[in-house]
C-alpha cells in the first residue's frame, strides 16, 4: 500500500494541502546505466504503512502535522524537452498554492527544469546539492541536458544565488575551475567534518543524488562511487539544517539495482525527515 508511512491524505477529499508529490519516472539523460524511471514507482513502494509510521526522528508526526498529497506521476512520454515542461508547468502550479512540491526522480537532469520554476517563484534561491557528482559538465557525449550537466545550466542561467555541494569525490579540472568562477561552495567527502551544521538565509532547493551516500548504504544507483557519506551524516546534517526549504528532489534512485530494498527504504526515510524539517524547520 502507497501511502507514505500513513501520511498521505486522498487528493479528492482535502482543501488545502502543504506537501506535494511529484513522481517523475525518467531516466533518457542517464549517461551509462538506465534505470531511475522506476524510482517513483519503488519509493511509493517502500512508503507502506505497514511497515513505517508517520513520525519523525524530531518528533514530527506528518500526519497530524502535515496534509501531504501524491499527485502522481508527470507524463514522461515522447520528447525529453516536453516531459521537462510538463515538470516545469506541474511545479509552478503546486508553488501557486504555497505548498512545496517534493520531486521524486528520475535522473538529474529534473533539477534543472525543477529549478527554473522554483526560482521564477522565490528569489534569491540559493541550492543545497548532495551529490558523489558536481553534476557539472559543460556538456556530456554532446548533450548540455544530460545528468551531468544540471548544476552547470542552473549556474549559467543565474537562476540561483549561493550553491553549497556536499559529499562531492569525483570531480575534474575544469569543473574545480567553475566551481571557483562561480563562488561554489563545496564540502568533499573526504573533508566532511565530525559535525556539519549549514545556514541559509535564503529560502532553500535542496537537491539530492542517493549516489552522495557510500554504496554500501545505497547501493541501487546507477554510479557506484564508493568512499561516500552514511545515512547517519546525512540525517544528522538534515536535522540540523538551518534554512527554510521550499522544494527538494531526491533523484537517481536506481532500483534495478537495489539490494532487498535497502536504498528506497533509506530515500523513504530522508522523504519523511525532509518532511518534518519543512513542516517544523
Ligand atoms: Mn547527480
Ligand atoms: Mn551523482
Amino acid at each position: 500500500m502507497t501511502d507514505f508511512g500513513g501520511a498521505l491524505k486522498n487528493l479528492a477529499q482535502v482543501k488545502n494541502y502543504n506537501l506535494v508529490i511529484i513522481g517523475v519516472p525518467f531516466d533518457e539523460k542517464s549517461s551509462y546505466q538506465r534505470g531511475a524511471a522506476g524510482g517513483p514507482a519503488a519509493i511509493r513502494r517502500a512508503s507502506t504503512g505497514k511497515c513505517y509510521n508517520p513520525d519523525t526522528e524530531l518528533g514530527v508526526d506528518l500526519a497530524e502535522d502535515s496534509v501531504l498529497v501524491d499527485l502522481g506521476d508527470v507524463d514522461t512520454a515522447g520528447d525529453p524537452l516536453r516531459t521537462f515542461s510538463s515538470l516545469e508547468e506541474s511545479i509552478t502550479q503546486v508553488l501557486s498554492t504555497g505548498a512545496v512540491p517534493i520531486i521524486l526522480g528520475g535522473d538529474h537532469s529534473i533539477t534543472y527544469p525543477a529549478v527554473r520554476a522554483v526560482a521564477r517563484k522565490y528569489q534569491p534561491l540559493d541550492l543545497l546539492h548532495l551529490d558523489a557528482h558536481p553534476d557539472m559538465y559543460q556538456e556530456l557525449y554532446g548533450d548540455r541536458l544530460s545528468h551531468a550537466c544540471p548544476m552547470a545550466r542552473i549556474l549559467e542561467d543565474g537562476l540561483i544565488k549561493n550553491l553549497v555541494q556536499i559529499g562531492i569525490r569525483s570531480t575534474t579540472p575544469e569543473i574545480k575551475a567553475m566551481t571557483e568562477k562561480y563562488k561554489v561552495k563545496t564540502i568533499e567527502a573526504k573533508d566532511f567534518p565530525e559535525k556539519l551544521q549549514l545556514e541559509f538565509t535564503n529560502p532553500l532547493y535542496l537537491s539530492l543524488d542517493l549516489d552522495v551516500f557510500d554504496p554500501a548504504f545505497a547501493p541501487g544507483v546507477s554510479h557506484l562511487e564508493p568512499g561516500g557519506l552514511t545515512s547517519r551524516q546525512v540525517l544528522d546534517l538534515i536535522h540540523s539544517l538551518r534554512a527554510r526549504i521550499v522544494a527538494f528532489d531526491l533523484v537517481e534512485l536506481n532500483p534495478s539495482h537495489d539490494l532487498a530494498g535497502i536504498t528506497a527504504a533509506l530515500a523513504f526515510k530522508l522523504l519523511k525527515e525532509i518532511a518534518g524539517k519543512i513542516v517544523k524547520p
